[in-house]
């Protein structure tokens, strides 16, 4: 029916006793084309956006929207004074999980990695996945300490998830890299880098653990 889709009511009331006429009427009905037609345009728009900012699979923020929160946080980095880390994460031998019980325990598994980040994150703090396994985590105005803790919450998180597939319980683990950027230090360009070299030591280190960039 028209009621389907619809947007919603428009409502034209006049004070006195004297009716509206069919040409009130007309300009009515065409106020109301006018706007329906631009509110639809504009919902539209804004869906197509949030699709293009948002992974399909975790309903995160994928790389592009990260690339964006992440000089926003620069800049109020540099703006405020204090420090602000880069976290990326990386799930430990997920290539194992695909093979061992098939590509939808894999991303089940990604799925509940991203919401156990987001449970444990702060409300500043932003969570993103930047494809494949790998997910990040931006903590604005944090100090060194701070984000290790944080790191070390969500890596303590991750290997206490339940992911039931098929009656068996799945184990996760995920290595941390975290890099610190401080306020003016011109240090942004070589951010990711330094996490990534860190998340390498994790990796090489064993695995499951936390490893803070050297700067
Ligand atoms: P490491 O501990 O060194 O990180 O080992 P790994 O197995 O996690 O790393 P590797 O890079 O060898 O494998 C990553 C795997 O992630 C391979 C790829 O098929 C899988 N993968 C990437 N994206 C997805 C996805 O969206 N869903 C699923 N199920 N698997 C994915
Ligand atoms: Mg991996
Ligand atoms: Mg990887």
């Amino acid at each position: 029916s028209d009621l389907d889709d619809s947007l919603g009511v428009l409502v034209f009331g006049r004070t006195g006793p004297v009716p509206f006429n069919s040409v009130d009427i007309g300009c009515a009905m065409d106020l109301a084309t006018i706007a329906a037609g631009a509110l639809d345009t504009a919902w539209a728009f804004k869906d197509a956006t949030h699709s293009a900012r948002t992974d399909q699979l975790t309903g995160l923020p994928n790389r592009r929207a990260f690339e964006e929160e992440f000089s926003e946080m620069i800049a109020e980095t540099d703006r405020y004074g204090k420090p602000s880390a880069l976290v990326i994460v990386d799930v430990d031998f997920f290539k194992k999980v695909n093979d061992t019980y098939g590509h939808d325990a894999g991303d089940k598994v990604l799925k509940q990695v991203g919401m156990t980040l987001v449970a444990q994150k702060r409300t500043t703090d932003k969570v993103a996945r930047l494809g494949g396994e790998e997910l990040a985590i931006l903590l604005p105005q944090t100090e060194r300490d701070g984000a290790l803790e944080a790191a070390e919450r969500c890596r303590r998180a991750i290997e206490a998830m339940a992911v039931e597939h098929g009656g068996t319980r799945i184990s996760v683990t995920a290595s941390f890299g975290v890099a610190m950027y401080e306020p003016r230090s011109q240090g942004a360009g070589s951010l990711f880098d330094r996490a990534d070299q860190a998340l390498y030591a994790a990796k090489h280190g064993g695995r499951n653990r936390v490893v803070l960039a050297d700067h």
